[in-house]
């Protein structure tokens, strides 16, 4: 049984994914209450209440939990400690066990080979004798990665030959890696999957992601992939959904080779960046996907009648002063997402640019276009 309006959501995390989550339940009827250690966050700027406590800090956790009918997460690295508290009081989706999964990139592989589902080959590391293993098993190039709160590329350098293996590991700290072989891959994708209280699902997707920086850059939709290819990655984000018992909704990034093979690379269970075009191109967006689906409402169709394109603006736009705003009314159609940041800082995301158009070419160069044209 769903939720009845004005039931409160809860949010674990205060950034922009949960400011576009609080927005699209609060146009399902349900109050939003946002729970982060920061005061004046993106998604408390949308919310109905908002505790500033720390993600450890349990009697803030029972209260915020006691005051809402369901709870989800903007981020995976909420301490599954928390998520499990908060689930004395009410229904967390997705669950901790989930983001005990995930919240470890050798746990999420070893999750991923045991459920059949295609990852970059990998190998732990946790010693010296393991590295050198790893690096003669996987060869080089091969990508060293921490195991533990990796994002945008950080926890993470390339091994370009054997001999640089033990100053790579050096240089993240000595901290439990896995090695991953560097796949030459075509192209990045993502698939959304959506999956509610009784089990079914909706997926949306692929979209194809270019990053800078390795930051997210630009995405497109739909991506250029193989009809079987896109098959094969919506395939295995349905697989991901119901091995995670998902309840909610997650993004699945792969890599695509040449060959349309598609290799898992991170699980998010929770909204993505590259989904954000669904707000503009999905009667129903991802946003509105993970608060029917926390409420326990069944998911609703994904469907775009037309392909799409977003462009991510990080602070860099700043660094003229504040950006031509007045610049996007010259593309019809190009809309403007800003999060409330009150500093923008290098590479700290912002807003972002959709379009909507006939051919996703289309959509791409508007998109960069009317970005290009922000800039002062
Ligand atoms: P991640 O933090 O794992 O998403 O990695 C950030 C980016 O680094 C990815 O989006 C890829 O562009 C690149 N990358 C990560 N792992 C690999 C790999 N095994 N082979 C090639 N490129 C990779």
């Amino acid at each position: 049984m769903s939720l009845p309006p004005n039931s409160t959501l809860g949010v674990f995390g205060g950034g922009q994914l949960g400011q576009m989550f609080a927005a699209a339940a609060r146009e399902l009827g349900y109050r939003v209450h946002v729970y982060c250690p920061e005061s004046d966050c993106p998604a408390s700027q949308v919310a109905d209440q908002h505790t500033v406590a720390d993600y450890h800090d349990f009697q803030a956790i029972a209260k915020f939990a006691q005051s809402i009918d369901a709870a989800t997460l903007e981020f995976e690295n909420v301490p599954v400690a928390a998520a499990e508290a908060a689930a004395h009081f009410i229904p967390v989706r997705p669950a901790g066990d989930a983001l005990y999964t995930v919240q470890d990139r050798s746990r999420e592989k070893g999750f991923l080979t045991l459920a059949g589902i295609a990852t970059t080959p990998f190998r732990n590391v946790r010693s010296d004798e393991e590295l050198n293993s790893a690096v003669q098993e996987l060869g080089t190039p091969a990508v060293l990665k921490t195991t533990k709160f990796g994002y945008d590329g950080k926890g993470q350098t390339i091994i370009e030959s054997a001999d640089d293996a033990m100053a790579a590991w050096s240089y993240l700290g000595r901290h439990k890696c896995v090695l991953e072989q560097f796949i030459e891959f075509e192209r990045e994708i993502s698939v959304l999957v959506a999956r509610d209280v009784d089990g079914n699902m909706a997926t949306f997707g692929p979209m194809e992601n270019a990053h800078a920086n390795h930051i997210l850059d630009v995405s497109v939709y739909p991506a250029k992939s193989p009809a079987s290819a896109a098959q094969a990655a919506v395939e295995a984000a349905r697989q991901v959904a119901v091995e995670i018992d998902l309840v909610g909704l997650a993004c699945v990034e792969f890599f695509e080779t040449p060959t349309g093979e598609v290799m898992v690379n991170e699980i998010a269970p929770r909204p993505h960046n590259s989904g954000h075009l669904t707000i503009e191109a999905c009667g129903t967006s991802q946003f509105a996907q993970q608060a029917r689906t926390v409420a326990g409402m069944p998911v609703a169709e994904m469907t775009a009648t037309r392909p799409a394109a977003m462009a991510n603006l990080l602070g860099d736009l700043w660094s003229g002063g504040e950006p031509n705003w007045d610049a996007v009314k010259q593309f019809p159609g190009v809309e403007l997402h800003l999060y409330g940041k009150h500093t923008a800082r290098e590479g700290r995301k912002m807003g972002h640019l959709t379009a909507v158009a006939d051919t996703p070419e289309e959509a791409e160069r508007l998109v960069r276009e009317a970005r290009a044209a922000l800039v002062r």
